[in-house]
């Protein structure tokens, strides 16, 4: 894929947000190019074959999503119709410390049959992307690299975009010294789906008995040391496969940071004590988010400066893909209407 040109506007990152960012500004008929680092567009909205040579991906970032924002829900039913999302549950099971389990109604969470990472696909259609393009330094001008753009847009957690802007820039003294946690995720493949018909330890309402009518779906489990929510991978994307997905407290994951397998056991030991299992997983892998959400949220929900570098992403609001989406979309907007696109 060729480099960008000093007419394009240069989004370096192809999560939801950078995506978004991209969409909205070729919406408005100002050229645009998405930058990359990796193979393929999605960020934490990350579907992965696992294991490698299995056909099947395994979401292994985000759980689900949540819509809220109007113009949001406009984007996710158009995913409905066309088969990429599905509206999952509004129900999910809740371990709380006491080793008390509950159900929790809260807003309909939705997912992806294909995966996640299939609707940053769908955001990047007809769009120009360049992936496996690592970008290493953002300057005044503004310049990606050295090469002069139109705008520079950075979509990716503040501790990656802090790397990347050269100290003169306005946005560097945004994104310096943001604290943002980690977490390790693993997912356990198992011979058969053991858990439908679960009397979990410690609940008074047995998920064994709800079950009949509601799965386990996913649970949060609140103030556990290793694991923070388990999910059930195969009926979020609707195939059964017989496959959870658990993600380790920021604690557990700051201490296997260089070794994320270093995980693998003692979640593997959490899933199956919290949620009374007698099988081992027949296979496991492990994912390292370094930066999976932001301690604090921006102000706002984008910047840009006079210099023409933006930022956008999850850490401007509530850190979820929604938030993510409507960012890079402002952003984007913001971006046409100063170039008076
Ligand atoms: C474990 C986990 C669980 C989550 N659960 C949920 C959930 O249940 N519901 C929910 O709504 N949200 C959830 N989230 C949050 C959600 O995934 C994010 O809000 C959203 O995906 C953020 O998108 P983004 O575009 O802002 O950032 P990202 O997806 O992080 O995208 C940034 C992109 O920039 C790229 N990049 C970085 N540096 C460079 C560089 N130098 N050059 C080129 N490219 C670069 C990266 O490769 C990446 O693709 C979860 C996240 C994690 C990690």
């Amino acid at each position: 894929m060729s480099a960008p040109d000093e007419q394009d506007v240069v989004v370096v990152g192809g999560g939801i947000s950078g995506v978004a960012c991209a969409r909205a500004l070729a919406g408005r008929g100002t050229p645009v190019r998405v930058l990359e680092r990796a193979h393929r567009v999605g960020g934490r909205l990350s579907s992965k074959p696992v294991p490698a040579d299995a056909g099947r991906v395994v979401d292994l970032g985000a759980a689900y999503f949540t819509v809220r924002d109007e113009e949001f829900a406009a984007v996710a039913e158009s995913w409905r119709q066309r088969g990429f999302a599905v509206p999952w549950t509004d129900t999910l099971a809740s371990r709380e410390p006491d080793g008390s389990w509950s159900l929790k109604s809260g807003p309909e969470r939705w997912c992806a049959p294909a995966g996640l990472r299939t609707l940053v696909d769908d955001l990047a259609r007809d769009l120009r992307i360049s992936s496996g393009h690592t970008v290493t330094s953002v300057g005044p001008g503004p310049t990606v690299d050295g090469r002069a753009a139109r705008a520079v847009v950075l979509a990716m957690p503040d501790p990656q975009a802090a790397r990347l802007l050269a100290p003169a820039l306005r946005a560097a003294s945004v994104v310096a010294d943001r604290a943002w946690s980690p977490v390790i995720s693993v997912a356990l493949g198992y011979g058969h789906r053991s858990w439908e018909h679960l009397s979990l330890p410690g609940s008074s309402s047995p998920i064994g008995v709800l079950s009949s009518t509601l799965r386990l779906r996913a649970a949060f489990v609140n103030g556990h040391p290793d694991v923070d929510l388990i999910a059930d991978d195969g009926d979020r994307r609707g195939d059964l496969a017989p496959v959870l997905v658990a993600h380790s407290t920021a604690e557990r994951a700051r201490r296997h940071l260089d070794d994320p397998d270093g995980a693998i056991a003692p979640v593997v030991a959490a899933v199956t004590e919290l949620l009374g299992l007698s099988d081992a997983p027949a296979w496991t892998h492990a994912h390292r988010w370094s930066y999976a959400s932001p301690a604090e949220p921006h102000d706002g929900e984008f910047s840009l400066d006079d210099d023409l570098v933006g930022l956008c992403g999850d850490g401007w609001g509530s850190p979820k893909v929604e938030t993510a989406w409507r960012s890079g979309t402002l952003l984007g907007r913001a971006i046409a209407d100063r170039l008076g696109a």
